[in-house]
């Protein structure tokens, strides 16, 4: 059985291992409901990094809340763009 989470980002059209959830608002301005987009994606079209305070309380963000939390602590004003789950696989 397979067990692993992949979806097509509708902008870049890669199959990627995970994803996010915005903000109902957030993502009202950037896209249509049922579209699917891939982190990288998302930041390009809010033309910024995604902080912890973007994302929605889904369980599908448990771990990037994680991940973003330590970043932001870790570095809270970088302005580089980057993938911290690395979703991205083969096409
Ligand atoms: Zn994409």
């Amino acid at each position: 059985m397979k067990n692993t989470y992949n979806f097509m980002c509708k902008q870049c059209e890669i199959n990627h291992r995970a994803s996010i959830m915005l903000n109902d608002d957030l993502w009202a301005t950037i896209s249509v409901k049922e579209e699917g987009l891939c982190l990288l994606c998302i930041e390009q079209r809010l033309n910024r990094r995604i902080t912890m305070k973007d994302l929605s309380p889904a369980p599908i963000n448990q771990t990037a809340r994680i991940i973003l939390e330590r970043l932001e602590k870790l570095n809270p004003k970088t302005e580089e763009t980057i993938d911290p789950f690395n979703t991205l696989v083969e096409k």
